[in-house]
């Protein structure tokens, strides 16, 4: 087993043994005082590890940083992501971080138009993409659906796993398969 097939198999392994608590995603401040997200996107060529929670307050800078970061690359539009589903992103985040996965959050869509929805093969007509609330996205070396096992655990929205990406939302709880 090479490391990163063990990192995957600890993954897995917690995800499994019902490690992961679903209220940990609306822990109290005190208990993650600080909270940085690390994205990519493939598109623009653009990363950043973005501070946006510190000290029991939203980092104003960080936030718009991230709603830019996952904003439409196509119509080049920005919308206020929804803070849950951030919170999300940073809580599957250092989750993998606990089992040595160091990776940054793959970005394939974040918020999107109603015009560049209408152009997405297979979009869902009522997308929560469309309000800010769905993201697109995989992570370098882990199965979609082992991201996907990750994300149902935290019970913060609507799971799809595709085969090469994961969508989570911050909609009503639900899983498919697309
Ligand atoms: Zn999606």
């Amino acid at each position: 087993m090479d490391r990163r097939t063990f990192l995957q198999a600890g993954l897995a392994g917690l995800i499994g043994a019902g490690g992961i608590g679903s209220g940990w995603a609306q822990a109290t401040p005190e208990a993650i005082p600080k909270r940085i997200l690390w994205v990519n996107r493939a598109q623009t060529k653009e990363e950043g590890r973005v501070l946006y929670y510190q000290d029991q307050n939203l980092v104003q800078d960080g936030y718009y940083l991230l709603c830019y970061l996952l904003r439409d690359v196509q119509a080049e539009q920005i919308t206020r992501m929804d803070l849950k589903l951030i919170d999300l992103l940073f809580a599957m985040q250092a989750w993998m971080r606990t089992c040595g996965i160091r990776q940054p959050l793959q970005i394939h869509s974040g918020y999107r138009t109603a015009q560049t929805h209408a152009h997405t093969e297979g979009a869902a007509p009522c997308s929560q993409h469309l309000s800010g609330k769905a993201v697109d996205l995989r992570v370098d070396g882990i199965p979609p659906a082992v991201l996907a096992k990750l994300a149902v655990r935290f019970k913060a929205g609507g799971v799809g796993v595709y085969p090469h990406f994961v969508h989570v939302d911050t909609g009503p709880v639900r899983v498919w398969k697309g």
